[in-house]
């Protein structure tokens, strides 16, 4: 086991979870939220929700939970090197995604639409209310009753609206502050994994080519070097070790940056790095090679027609499904109309955002499509 740094978050120093619950044994705080991610019906969920391909279009594609999966990986590895908590930062990873609607951007982008005289829908906000409320599997409490070091990390990022609603966990926003180090990397991680598989799966499409990906310099970099070692080497296999050799130098660059800045702010424990500037980030240099390769995933993959046709059809799945549910709320299954009692329009944002793509595509059918039931 590595030591982990006064400046790590510790398990046994947490600021503890919502309900008190005996300690667990065998085990820390941290590995029991990241067991209890796991074990929800959200992250299972995962599996079946995408970011840019939707479900249906391939096998081989990354879903929200293989990206979990990788953000994770990346975290940790960012985490062990620097002395800090891997369980913190894994249960944040494997948690950050657990609010997002079907259809990755274009599913939030419309289901906030649809909610914007209700308080508007934010997929991080969502994530918190998924562990917070929405999972209903223990006894003693709602949601997952997780530390609030994990659900800090969930938070992102939030509206001073929002925040000033939430309480402890919205402190951080109104006042200016940071997360742990922990939920740092998870977020850099998030970063680096998207921005690699994107890369990836957008190859595997088609939709960009390597060609156009040449003028990328993170990108181009890496090919060059591999080509210069490996001539013979082509398609799949030259693409994966080009992006892999990408990850490694984000996640070395990550690292080493980094822990030159923790070094240069020395911070005794996890106060000082709540008040500090945010100590886990890249070089200078590599942040805006990372801009660069955005700017181009934007322009050329998000933007991308055939992208754009799904996004629109996922639309308007997500806004037929919000509309035939606010117009008749007794089309809903009866554990919401429970909670459209209380606030038809949440009960409904909850629902569809806990909608995997197929099902909300099943779901859209059978309201929508006379043969179906
Ligand atoms: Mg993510």
């Amino acid at each position: 086991m590595y030591e982990l740094a006064a400046y790590a978050a510790n398990p046994a120093a947490s600021r503890g979870r919502q309900i008190v619950e005996a300690p667990p044994v065998g085990r820390t705080e941290f590995q029991r939220d990241r067991d209890r991610i796991i074990h929800s019906a959200a992250f299972r969920r995962l599996e079946y929700k995408t970011q840019v391909f939707v479900n249906h279009e391939g096998d081989l594609f990354r879903t929200r939970l293989t990206h979990s999966i990788e953000v994770a990986q990346i975290g940790r590895s960012v985490a062990r090197n620097l002395g800090l908590n891997e369980d913190l930062v894994e249960a944040v990873s494997l948690a950050h995604d657990l609010g997002h609607t079907p259809f990755g951007h274009a599913g939030q982008d419309a289901l906030n639409d649809c909610m914007k005289d209700y308080g508007g829908f934010e997929h991080n906000l969502q994530s918190l209310r998924v562990v917070d409320v929405l999972e209903q599997r223990y006894a003693a409490f709602e949601g997952l009753n997780l530390c609030f070091e994990t659900r800090e990390g969930i938070l992102k990022h939030c509206s001073l609206k929002n925040a000033q609603e939430l309480g402890e966990i919205g402190e951080r926003f109104m006042r200016k502050m940071r997360p742990s180090l922990e939920a740092q990397i998870a977020n850099l991680a998030d970063e680096i994994a998207y921005n690699n598989h994107d890369v990836d799966d957008g190859l595997r499409s088609g939709l960009i080519s390597i060609e156009q990906l040449a003028s990328v310099r993170i990108f181009s970099q890496h090919l060059d070097s591999v080509k210069a070692q490996y001539p013979a080497l082509v398609d799949r296999r030259l693409i994966h070790e080009t992006v892999r050799r990408m990850i490694n130098t984000l996640v070395s660059d990550l690292t080493e940056r980094s822990r030159a800045l923790i070094a240069q702010h020395h911070p005794g424990g996890v106060d000082d790095v709540r008040n500090a500037p945010p100590l886990i980030a890249f070089s200078a240099g590599i942040q805006e090679q990372q801009q660069e390769l955005k700017k181009f995933l934007h322009k050329h993959l998000y933007q991308h027609y055939r992208v754009a046709r799904m996004s629109n059809k996922a639309k308007r799945i997500v806004t037929d499904l919000f509309r035939a549910f606010y117009g008749d709320a007794r089309l809903l299954p009866p554990e919401f109309q429970v909670r459209a009692e209380i606030d038809l329009p949440r009960a409904i944002a909850d629902y569809v955002a806990g909608m995997t793509d197929r099902y909300a595509i099943r779901e859209h059918r059978r309201l929508f499509t006379v043969e179906e039931t």
